[in-house]
This record gives structure tokens, C-alpha cells and sequence, in this order.
């Protein structure tokens, strides 16, 4: 039979779970456990569909077969299954993208191999992890609408073999055959049902199936009718199926019962990040509609994010099924970074994407989620500027981009949000933070436009403004001279470019002043003009500058600036 090797990547990831340390071998039991729960989602979501499929979802179900004198776990499912190419395209290279991204890091060196082991433990690796209690993986798994079964084999080391087999239902077998105990480690527990019922109970006990194990118990027989007064007790041994998790999914235990460790967990495990979520919502919410959700904001930026590739959305569920993968419209754009799930029995399992989309309910809900997850970042904004900065880090382009999409249409939700660097506290500031410290004779909020911080503070127009103790934002990026702009003015007060000639109300004596002074620099000013020519529309006399001599400015309501962003993009 011919043997094939894996992707490099794979095996350097192979590798690592090998070699990982033993604390954090158990968590094989979760992962696999997860693909299986993954496999009935998605067969239960083609029913939904699907007439044909004619699945019954009390039907599905994970079952946990250990055997000591085999040395083997076997995990059990009657989801989807997998095709040949299925088999060798998702277990022959790394499907998640939190393991590609791990990878790239490693690659890059940003995290050591030293690293390695303790996000192991704390975030999924996927099928490979079964290679830190397996030296052999056997998968055998006959896809829905297929008649061949196929086995899936590998030791881990020396790439795999896949061959046709027999298997009676659609589904797929996962038996490990579990290591030998060497001095250092054991691995006799994962073979124990004490042992791996605790692990279930730990780690999946929110998967919504039931996750079963023929447990061997002993018990007192009954006591014979014709016993005497000598009767001792006897004991008989038995076996009986137990449902070993409990099924509740963590959105829909109260809030005070959920550990921050368990919503991290999660987090991790769902969406494959290795770093903990920046902050949970988790929200219960009666009247008009009910529901639950459980939402998420990360403390990063997807690899994908700022690009075509991502995808924003959030797992619509109805009564614990999984009815929409990627729901988009429970997000608006501007959040499209949160993740997480929304549980509502109010929609039918059978809706159409299309009959979802115009439904009462998910506008509600929508709507509602988008005022938490505002709610959620300026809590944060208030209590842990910190941990808000790194989210404004990771997603402030977002909310920027946000204030000047659909013509300002989100500008009101959103500039609370904003963050600018401030001339004053020589850190971001909030508007409203700006808007607390203005002069009471302060008439506009300042700006200014350039590419760092240091080269604006120097700027020559700006040393009235400053001397007058006026604060002024320097803004850097070069959406933020957009944001300005769409936002217009904030709480009655207008944004002003420190550019601006009327930067500084002027008296009437002021402008009399000017007045003079420009007919006495008239020479001055057209030799200017004649020796730059087209370089320059006009030369003129400002009352911007005190201790510079000259300064360059935008014609018109745009700034020099964001002219020279027009230029880039449009050359
Ligand atoms: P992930 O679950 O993040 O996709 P894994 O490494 O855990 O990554 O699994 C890789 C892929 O293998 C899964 O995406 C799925 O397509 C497939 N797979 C694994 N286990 C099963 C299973 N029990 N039934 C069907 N497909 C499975
Ligand atoms: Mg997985």
C-alpha cells in the first residue's frame, strides 16, 4: 500500500504535539470530540435543508469505546463522515487557520518553540493533538451520500496510508491506540472511563450532544426473597450507557455560573485564537424577542481581517441547533470583528437565508447587539484604557472607516469610539475627553495633519494656537482627515484645521492690521508668486504664524494633507 507523507507545515506541527509536554496531553479528548460535534452539525444542518437527508437529530450522538487489553479509544459519530479526498485533504494538512497563523509566527520568530507548549494546552491544535497519547491513528469514515467506507491510517511520523473498508452507517471512527507508559509518562488514564469522564465533563460538557460511554459498574443484587437472617449482600457487575456531559451550552447557563476561564476557553477553541478575548458579552435578553448571546471581542486582528477573505457573522442558533454558520446581518460592518454566537427559539429550524434576512426578529436582535458592543467598548474606554488602546490598535481603522462609510449614516454611534493623539496629554484622547478640556473662549476643536506626531508639534502655524493653551489633535493616519471631515463638528463645536486662516477669531483691529501688512509686502508677495509660478496658487500675508516665517497651506476646505492622499490614490 502506498504511503504518503504530509505537508511539511503539518509535520513540523506533528512534531510539536509529540514532543508537547504532559500536562497538556489530555486535551486530545476535546478536540476530537469537537470535530465530531462539528461533523453532526453539519449533517443536521443539511436536513434542515435537505428532505432527503431524513436525519433525526435525537439520533446523533458521540460514543467513547475504551479497551484496555487493545489499548485503544475509540470515538464514535454519526455526522458527516469524510470521502477519500476528504480524509486526505483535511487530516493531511492544517485546515485551521489559528494553526496556520501559530505556524507563520513560529516561522517568523515572534513566539520560540518554548511558547509552543503552553498554547498547546490552552488553545485547540485540531486532529493532530490525538499524536500526543496516540503512536497510531486509525479513522475509518464512510461520507453521507456515499456507499465506501474508507481507513485513514498513520503513526504520525511516517506520512499515512488510506485504503477502502467496510463500515455499515455513515459517520466516523477515531480509534487511538494509545501510547505505552514510559518512566516520565502515563498514559494508562486515557484508557480508564473515571478518567475519561472527567475529561468530558471538563472540557465538552457543553457540546450539545450527548456524548456516551458504556460504563462498567457493580451494584448489590436484590436481596432473594427466601433470604434468612444469614444473608450476606452480594455484588454483581453490569454494564450501562451513560451520558457523560450534560449538554447545556455555555450561553445558555446564567451568567453568574460561567467562569472567565470557561468563556476564554471557548473563545480559543471555536474561533482558533491562541490569545484571550479583550472582553465577553454575554447577554440574556426577554420581550419582544428573546435570546441569548455570547459575544466576543478579540484582542487582534484575524490574519485576514483587513482583507476580501474575511468574513464577519455570528452563529445563529434556535434552541441549541446550529441554523446559520456566518450570520452577516446580526453584525454591522463597523463591528464586523466581534465573534460569537446568538441563541433564539423564536426562528424556525427550517428558515431559508433568504426568509431569514427580512424576519422582525433578527433586526431587533441586531440592532440591540450593536448597542451592547458599543455599550462593552466604552466600558472598557472608562475602566481599562489599556486593554482599550490594544483594541484600538487591532480595530480602530475599523470604526474610522465606519464613521465615513454609508455618508456619515453610523458617525452619532460611532465617535464616542474615536481616539485621537492630543497636543495636550501627549497620549490618545477621547472627543468627548478634548471637548471637557476646551477653553471656555475655545470656539473650535483643533487639528492637524502630517505623518508623525514630533514633525506636527513643530508645526509654524500652530504655535498661536498652542500659545493660546488650546489643545490641538494631531492626526496621523490618513483616514482620520475623512473622519474629521464626515464628522463635522462634535457637540455644537467645529472641527478647525490649525491651516486655517480664521484658525483664531480675529478682531477688527486684527484684520486692519493684515489688511496693511499686505499691501506693504505686496513686492514680497508677487515676487514669490512670479519665481514659483504653477508651483503655488497664491502667496499672502497670515496671521497664523508668530515665530516661523512661512508656512504651506491647502487651498480650500481640504488640507494639504489629505490633497496629498488624493494624489496617491489618484494620481
Ligand atoms: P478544525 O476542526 O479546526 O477544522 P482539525 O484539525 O480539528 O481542524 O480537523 C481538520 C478537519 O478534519 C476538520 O475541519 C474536518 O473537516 C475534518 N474532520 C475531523 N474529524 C472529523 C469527523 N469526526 N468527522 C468529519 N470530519 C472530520
Ligand atoms: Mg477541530
Amino acid at each position: 500500500m502506498e504511503k504518503k507523507q504530509f505537508q511539511a507545515e503539518s509535520q513540523r506541527l506533528l512534531d510539536l504535539m509529540i514532543n508537547s509536554i504532559y500536562t497538556h496531553k489530555e486535551i486530545f479528548l476535546r478536540e476530537i470530540i469537537s470535530n465530531a460535534s462539528d461533523a453532526m452539525d453539519k449533517l443536521a444542518y443539511k436536513a434542515l435543508t435537505d428532505d432527503k437527508v431524513g436525519v433525526d437529530r435525537s439520533q446523533l450522538k458521540i460514543v467513547l469505546t475504551p479497551d484496555q487489553i487493545a489499548r485503544t479509544l475509540t470515538i464514535s459519530d454519526n455526522g458527516i463522515g469524510m470521502t477519500k479526498e476528504e480524509l486526505e485533504s483535511n487530516l493531511g494538512t492544517i485546515a485551521r487557520s489559528g494553526s496556520l497563523q501559530f505556524k507563520e509566527e513560529l516561522a517568523k520568530g515572534e513566539k520560540t518553540e518554548g511558547d509552543t507548549t503552553d498554547i498547546i494546552g490552552q488553545f485547540g491544535v485540531g486532529f493532530y493533538s490525538a499524536f500526543m497519547v496516540a503512536d497510531k491513528v486509525t479513522v475509518t469514515s464512510r461520507a453521507y451520500g456515499s456507499d465506501q467506507a474508507w481507513r485513514w491510517e498513520s503513526d504520525g511520523a511516517d506520512g499515512y496510508t488510506i485504503e477502502p473498508c467496510e463500515k455499515e452507517t455513515v459517520g466516523t471512527d477515531i480509534v487511538l491506540h494509545i501510547k505505552a507508559n514510559t518512566e516520565d509518562d502515563h498514559y494508562d488514564e486515557y484508557l480508564e472511563q473515571y478518567r475519561l469522564s472527567e475529561l468530558v465533563k471538563k472540557y465538552s460538557d457543553y457540546i450539545h450532544y450527548p456524548i456516551e460511554m458504556l460504563m462498567h459498574k457493580s451494584r448489590q443484587k436484590p436481596r432473594p426473597e427466601d433470604a434468612g437472617d444469614d444473608y450476606k449482600p452480594e455484588w454483581e457487575d453490569y454494564d450501562a450507557w451513560e451520558t457523560l456531559n450534560s449538554m447545556v451550552p455555555l450561553w445558555q447557563r446564567p451568567k453568574s455560573e460561567v467562569k472567565a476561564e470557561e468563556y476564554n476557553q471557548f473563545y480559543k477553541e471555536k474561533y482558533g485564537d491562541w490569545e484571550d478575548p479583550l472582553s465577553v458579552i454575554h447577554v440574556s435578553a426577554e420581550g419582544m424577542v428573546e435570546y441569548k448571546a455570547m459575544l466576543y471581542i478579540p484582542s487582534h486582528a484575524p490574519f485576514d481581517f483587513y482583507t476580501r477573505e474575511y468574513q464577519k457573522g455570528l452563529q445563529l442558533y434556535s434552541s441549541g441547533v446550529l441554523i446559520m454558520d456566518k450570520c452577516a446581518d446580526l453584525l454591522p460592518d463597523h463591528f464586523r470583528f466581534v465573534k460569537g454566537v446568538v441563541d433564539s427559539q423564536d426562528f424556525s429550524l427550517n428558515i431559508s437565508r433568504e426568509m431569514l434576512q427580512h424576519t422582525r426578529q433578527l433586526k431587533i436582535i441586531a440592532t440591540n447587539l450593536e448597542k451592547k458592543i458599543k455599550s462593552e467598548l466604552l466600558k472598557l474606554q472608562k475602566e481599562d484604557r489599556e486593554k482599550y488602546k490594544t483594541f484600538w490598535k487591532a480595530f480602530g481603522p475599523q470604526i474610522k472607516m465606519g464613521v465615513v462609510a454609508d455618508y456619515g449614516a453610523h458617525k452619532e454611534l460611532l465617535k464616542d469610539l474615536l481616539l485621537f493623539f492630543s497636543s495636550k496629554e501627549g497620549k490618545l484622547t477621547t472627543l468627548a475627553e478634548y471637548r471637557e478640556r476646551m477653553a471656555e473662549d475655545q470656539q473650535y476643536i483643533y487639528y492637524a495633519c502630517g505623518e508623525d506626531v514630533g514633525q506636527l508639534a513643530k508645526l509654524p502655524q500652530a504655535e498661536r494656537i498652542r500659545d493660546k493653551g488650546y489643545e490641538i489633535l494631531y492626526l496621523t493616519a490618513e483616514a482620520d482627515q475623512f473622519v474629521v471631515n464626515a464628522l463635522g463638528e462634535v457637540d455644537g463645536k467645529a472641527f478647525k484645521s490649525v491651516d486655517d486662516d480664521d484658525a483664531l477669531p480675529r478682531t477688527d483691529e486684527e484684520k486692519a492690521d493684515l489688511e496693511k501688512k499686505a499691501e506693504e509686502s505686496k513686492e514680497v508677495l508677487d515676487f514669490l508668486k512670479e519665481t514659483l509660478g504653477e508651483e503655488i496658487k497664491e502667496a499672502r500675508v497670515s496671521q497664523l504664524l508668530k515665530s516661523g516665517a512661512v508656512c504651506l497651506t491647502a487651498d480650500g476646505p481640504i488640507t494639504l494633507e489629505m490633497e496629498k492622499y488624493f494624489q496617491k490614490v489618484d494620481p
